[in-house]
């Protein structure tokens, strides 16, 4: 049999586990390149080779525990994000493309990428937007907390790998982990998915992904609640929070920051218009 007939037969069988069809197919085929190191060209000259024995029974073991609805990204072992390819464990959130959005946030919020001060990533998890701003921002001071120490490793690991682990100040802790600022930027995608609406998640995130990077309380908020208290506290005048948050906290979002000592909240949209990331900024009153 060749390696392609092999991936479109474990296709079928994502497919019948209630995986969709195009997901499916994609998946089947990056496991099979994941085992074979192969790149998509190579994939696509080399594909109708036969199989050996032992392609078979590896990418057997693999399709089997994606048709038990394990992360793709838990079998390979990786994730690419802004481009960069992210070591990902069980440990920490598999990092989304729609947190690319807020990197892209950031970056238009501070066109000058050679202008210093400090930037905190409020709960890191694999590392993957701190060590995006870290490179895309340079002259900044980058320090990551997270309250997972396991966390913080994949993190560091991931770091080390994009040459940036030296320019980052890893904190274990909650929210700023005691950090009492002064903070010009403080970035986050906190854990958001109400502690009911968990439980409706497909199961790939429901049973595989860390609750601790997901759980945001009894109204999804609670975690951005806090970290708005205390970037009030950390932030210097002019000092900005940007945050990701569910496509149904927009009102949430307005509601904190209106509550709070912070100011001018704004909502940008992903590109199919969904609200997305927040971003509000503090002004010394004084
Ligand atoms: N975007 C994630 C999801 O789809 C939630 C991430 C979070 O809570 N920060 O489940």
């Amino acid at each position: 049999m060749s390696i392609s007939s092999r991936v479109y037969t474990a296709r079928a069988r994502l497919i019948e586990s209630g995986i969709r069809p195009g997901e499916a197919g994609l998946d089947a085929e990056v496991l099979a390149r994941h085992l074979l190191g192969w790149d998509r060209a190579t994939y696509f000259t080399e594909r109708h080779r036969d199989v050996d024995r032992r392609f078979d029974a590896r990418y057997e073991a693999l399709v089997a525990r994606r048709a038990q609805r394990e992360p793709l990204a838990h079998l390979t072992g990786q994730r690419e994000f802004w481009g960069l390819e992210f070591r990902v464990t069980p440990d920490v959130l598999i990092p989304r493309p729609e947190t690319e959005f807020l990197i892209e946030t950031v970056l238009t919020l501070r066109p000058d990428r050679s202008k210093s001060g400090t930037l905190v990533d409020v709960g890191t998890g694999s590392g993957c937007i701190a060590v995006a701003l870290a490179i895309e921002l340079p002259a900044m001071t980058v320090i990551a907390t997270d309250t997972s120490q396991a966390a913080l490793e994949v993190a560091r690991a991931n770091a080390t790998r994009h040459g940036v682990a030296e320019h980052i100040d890893w904190r274990h802790g909650s929210l700023l982990a005691g950090f009492s600022g002064p903070v010009d930027l403080i970035v986050s995608n906190p854990p958001y998915v109400s502690a009911l609406a968990i439980q409706h998640l497909e199961p790939e995130i429901r049973d595989h992904e860390p609750h601790l990077a997901l759980n945001g309380g009894s109204d999804g908020a609670v975690p951005l609640r806090a970290l708005v208290a205390e970037a009030g506290v950390a932030l210097v005048d002019d000092g900005l929070l940007v945050v990701e948050f569910g496509c149904n906290q927009e009102t949430a979002f307005r509601q904190i920051i209106a509550m709070s000592g912070l100011s001018d909240p704004k909502v940008v949209r992903d590109l199919q218009g969904l609200p997305r990331i927040g971003v509000a900024a503090y002004r010394d009153s004084r």
